[in-house]
């Protein structure tokens, strides 16, 4: 079975909406505040919208779990935030009508089936809203195993270009990178042991989306002695899969002991690190869960290795 058609589509998709976010950002957006008090911005849904009408076009028959709605959206008092996110879909859409902007984004009501998506439109809006990293990570899940993984980092530094990052697998075939600015695919490879000047560690920059003391002790007990670098959302995989880091600790805040993990916060990074020769689990070394819902209810925390590091770090971890 081929993924090219999903590889393009999904690939042309977040490149577009990393597009839309990228307008937003210059113009300096304001953080909305959900119900469970995390922010989103007119970019998280106009990104899902972009997405999800790309997807719906290609793929009707294909359920998408996003981590957006537009019920709020519907409401009247939101009338002037839906015309913003209209004006930033049309720079890319021209013909897109307000009730398709709201449509498109409830298309991402889906549930987690034997073949689904699961599409995160900004991952990471606080660090978007800092300027600092964010993706938009998007991936197709079969019978629970992750196929196709798209993770487009707009703020990802490149080296003589401009910043702006995708990185891209498909399960047996490896994984890649493409500078967002254009070029070509290339091949990408998580860092080798031998390797000491990437021998290093990444994790959230928001303190409580972790644990932060646990995580640096854990790191220094493998060997890595240099200070964490901190990164806003599944930026952390790209960096993990392209060599620049070996190890990405997750491990349960202790301020939120029973919090568990979104499938869309994982999904698209996880399979860019593992066909990129790495390794993904949980704190455990269980295998994340992609086929049950949208919360991994059985897995706590998450590591993420170049491979060879694996078994020790989740040795210490459990000893
Ligand atoms: P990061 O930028 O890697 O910290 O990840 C951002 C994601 O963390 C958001 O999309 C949230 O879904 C998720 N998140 C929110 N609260 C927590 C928490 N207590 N523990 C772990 N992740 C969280
Ligand atoms: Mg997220």
């Amino acid at each position: 079975m081929s993924y090219d058609r999903e590889k393009q589509v999904a690939m042309e998709a977040a490149i577009l909406a990393a597009k839309l976010c990228q307008q937003v950002r210059q113009d300096i957006p304001e953080a909305i505040e959900k119900q469970d008090k995390s922010p989103v911005t007119v970019a998280d849904y106009g990104s899902q919208a972009i997405i999800c009408k790309a997807l719906k076009e290609t793929f009707p028959n294909d359920p998408i779990v996003g981590e957006e709605d537009a019920t709020e959206l519907r409401k009247p008092e939101m009338a002037d935030t839906l015309n913003k996110i209209l004006g930033y879909v049309q720079n890319l859409i021209p013909d897109a009508t307000a009730d398709q902007v709201t449509d498109w984004i409830d298309r991402g009501n889906g549930s987690v089936s034997p073949r689904y998506w699961t599409l995160d439109p900004i991952d990471g809006t606080k660090g978007f809203l800092r300027q600092d990293q964010y993706a938009v990570a998007l991936a197709l899940i079969e019978d629970g195993d992750i196929k196709v993984g798209v993770l487009a980092c707009p703020a990802m530094p490149v080296e003589g270009s401009e910043p702006g990052m995708l990185y891209i697998a498909v399960r047996g075939e490896g994984a890649q990178m493409m500078p967002l600015a254009g070029g070509e695919l290339q091949p990408i490879h998580v860092v080798s042991p031998d390797d000491t000047e990437n021998l290093r560690f990444v994790e959230s920059v928001e303190a409580a989306h972790g644990d932060q003391s646990r995580q640096n002790a854990m790191a220094q007990a493998v060997g890595i002695t240099a200070p964490s670098v901190r990164v806003d959302s599944q930026a952390k995989y790209g960096i993990v899969a392209s060599g620049k880091a070996a190890l990405y600790l997750r491990l349960p805040s202790p301020k939120y002991p029973d919090y568990r993990e979104n499938i869309w916060d994982h999904a698209a990074g996880a399979i860019v690190v593992e066909e990129a020769g790495g390794k993904v689990t949980d704190m455990y070394g269980k295998p994340l869960n992609f086929a049950d819902g949208q919360k991994m209810m059985n897995n706590r925390g998450v590591v993420v290795s170049n491979g060879i590091l694996h078994e020790k770090i989740i040795a210490v971890l459990n000893s």
